[in-house]
């Protein structure tokens, strides 16, 4: 249990995680909790993102863009909860370049926030160091794909690898 309004915006699933949204420039420290990255692809319609349904996909027939998505398995260091954070590719080169610095993935350390209040705005991202997790510690392949259906509302066994990605 906790006191306030703070968490109103994200809904609670039966795992308590949730997709991190990042709203407002008020800073947030989050760090990355397991080596796994999931990449899928995505159309932008109807105000936001769908997962692109691989072949005879209709928005791909449609003739939408597409862009590929990223999704990783992120704690937040204030409220210790643990979140899925998905990202656009450029945020996702930003997090290519310190894993290729640090060697690993899992506990690389983020301040973000938007660049303004607006909805919309950039995500500014600064690295602020890294903590090295034991296996333990962190999120797997089997645990997140879990996650992501759950917060997906897939039913369990759907797939989400499309080989062709
Ligand atoms: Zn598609």
């Amino acid at each position: 249990m906790e006191w306030g309004f703070g968490d109103i915006e994200e809904p609670q699933y039966k795992s308590g995680w949730a997709w991190l949204d990042i709203r407002g420039t008020k800073i947030r420290s989050i760090r990355i909790i397991g080596e796994d990255v999931m990449a899928y692809k995505a159309h932008w319609s109807s105000g936001k993102m769908r997962m692109c349904g691989g072949y005879g996909c209709p928005l791909c027939e449609a003739g939408l863009n597409w862009q590929r998505r990223f999704i990783l398995a992120v704690k937040d260091l204030k409220n210790n909860r643990n979140y899925l954070w998905e990202i656009g590719g450029a945020t996702a080169r930003k997090v290519a370049e310190s894993t290729e610095w640090y060697g690993a993935i899992a506990g690389i350390t983020y301040q973000v926030a938007r660049q303004s209040e607006s909805v919309n705005s950039r995500l500014v991202l600064e690295e602020v160091g890294f903590m090295e997790l034991k296996k333990e510690e962190q999120i797997n392949k089997e645990i997140m794909l879990k996650i992501i259906e759950e917060l997906l509302g897939l039913p369990s066994g759907t797939s989400l690898i499309h080989s062709e990605y």
